[in-house]
């Protein structure tokens, strides 16, 4: 049975979402879980990558049903990936309007703003799932790799403080992996970039800790190369004991709320 109901959400998402919610009154609306949600990105981006988008809900439709609706009724999952326009996260799943809550970012990190935004994706468009998303030849990890590694260049006021944190994953792929060559460096520097940015949310965010640790938001990560397209999901056991070591980091935060404009 509970196969049959993936089978119609499979069929319906990104195409003919609102037929599925289309009766909904807001106290009846359900969303499909997190994993679910996760097998149809897979498939979206498998579309994507193999030339047969389906451009689902991106018609006069959808824009009308945009307009009149909540999107916390209809948006699956939070994503927060790199500001680059390799990297266009609605197109790489095949989705469409009022479907993804898209934060993005150079370098994909997760600062204050990136943890607010995320926070309203989660607690009150309520996604079921965020995924944070690197990708490859990432501009901002390249360019505090170059750091790193001596041969770094002057850079706009505002973009150090904007990359800092992206150092500490450089210098743990370069510290694990000294003989790798410099692309599975770079990609692995990448990769660790996606789990210090999940951390770094986990730590600034006791909201978005709170639901992940009670099971009420799943945290994936992922890897999107420029190259095929096609985008790699990470294990998630790693983030799941990153979660429990953030609820136990004294630097964590504890506050949930703070009131606006005091
Ligand atoms: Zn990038």
């Amino acid at each position: 049975m509970k196969s049959k109901i993936c089978m119609i959400l499979f069929a319906a998402f990104f195409t003919v979402l609102p037929n599925v919610y289309a009766d909904s009154t807001p106290s009846k609306i359900s969303k499909p879980d997190a994993e679910t949600v996760i097998n149809l990105m897979k498939s979206g981006n498998e579309r994507f990558c193999s030339g047969k988008m389906l451009h689902g809900n991106q018609d006069a439709s959808r824009i009308a049903l945009a307009a009149a609706s909540d999107q916390g009724n209809y948006a699956v999952a939070t994503v927060l990936s790199c500001s680059d326009s390799r990297v266009p996260v609605e197109l790489i799943f095949d989705s469409g309007i009022m479907e993804l809550f898209v934060v993005r970012v150079a370098g994909n990190v997760c600062n204050t703003d990136e943890a607010g935004c995320i926070e309203y994706g989660v607690c009150h468009v309520k996604t079921p799932l965020l995924l944070v998303l690197g990708h490859s030849k990432c501009g901002a990890v390249s360019a505090v790799m170059a750091s790193v590694k001596g041969h770094g260049h002057e850079l706009e006021k505002n973009i150090p403080p904007l990359v800092a944190s992206i150092k500490a994953p450089v210098e743990r792929a370069i510290a694990s992996n000294q003989n790798l060559d410099s692309k599975d460096l770079m990609n692995l520097a990448i990769e660790e970039n996606v789990y210090e940015s999940i951390y770094n949310l986990l730590l600034k965010s006791a909201a978005v800790r709170a639901k992940a640790l009670k099971g009420e938001l799943l945290i994936a990560g992922g890897f999107y190369d420029l190259d095929s397209g096609r985008v790699i999901w990470f294990d998630q056991e790693r983030i799941k004991t990153l979660t429990v070591k953030a609820e136990q980091d004294p630097r964590r935060s504890v506050s949930v709320y703070e009131e606006i404009l005091k």
